[in-house]
Formats: C-alpha cells, structure tokens, sequence
C-alpha cells in the first residue's frame, strides 16, 4: 500500500489540518515554507493526470477551504502538484502542496 493510503488509513500519524470524508489536509514531514500542507484525495489516484474531473472539483473547494483555515487567502499562497518522472514527483499518490506563510519566491529556472 502507498504511504499516502497508510496516512489515510491511520497507519502513519500526521499532522492533520483539514479532513472530511473524502479529503485530507496535513503538514508535509519536510517542510520548505513556514507554511507546507499537503492535500490528498482519500482514495487512491497515482496523480493529477488521471483524477476524474468530478472529484477534482470537490477536492478544488476542499483546498480553497484549507486556505481559509491556514489564513492565507489574503496573503496568497501557491499550489502545486507534481506529475511524474519529469514533474518531479516522489510519492504517486495525488497530492497538491499547498506553501506559503511567507513570500514564496518566482518560479526561476
Ligand atoms: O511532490 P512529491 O511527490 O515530490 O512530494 C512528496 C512530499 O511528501 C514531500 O514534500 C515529502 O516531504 C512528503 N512526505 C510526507 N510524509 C511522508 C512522506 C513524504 O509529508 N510520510
């Protein structure tokens, strides 16, 4: 099982921030923002490339609610979500990390 899913099921503790039934809020382990959350589907999808449309728009109103939470709709935030090999992504459970509590810098090459 992934290590997401092994959150989910409570077989990893977590720091949570937000959850409903089908979402989850936590802090990442390894934080690179004073602020570093990361926003999962309860339900197992390896990334954003294969989420069905119809759940990624609940999850779209469960992370605008995480930012409500993390009081951060004023200061702004980013968002990101990495897709595979090339994307950068390490954990093929569909997460979206969610940084800011301070100014988080452009994206430069
Ligand atoms: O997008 P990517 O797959 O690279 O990010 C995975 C993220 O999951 C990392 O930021 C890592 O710190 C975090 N992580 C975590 N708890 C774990 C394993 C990984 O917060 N148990």
């Amino acid at each position: 099982m992934c290590i997401f899913c092994k959150i989910v099921k409570g077989e990893i503790p977590n720091q949570t921030i937000l959850e409903d039934e089908n979402f989850l809020a936590f802090n990442d382990i390894n934080p690179t923002r004073k602020i570093h959350v990361l926003i999962i589907p309860k339900e197992h999808y390896d990334s954003f490339d294969v989420i069905p449309p119809n759940i990624m728009s609940g999850m779209t109103e469960f992370i605008q609610k995480v930012a409500l939470k993390l009081d951060v709709k004023e200061s702004g935030y980013r968002l990101i979500t990495n897709i595979g090999k090339d994307g950068g992504q390490e954990v093929h459970h569909l997460h979206f990390h969610l940084i800011g509590g301070e100014p988080v810098g452009r994206l430069v090459r």
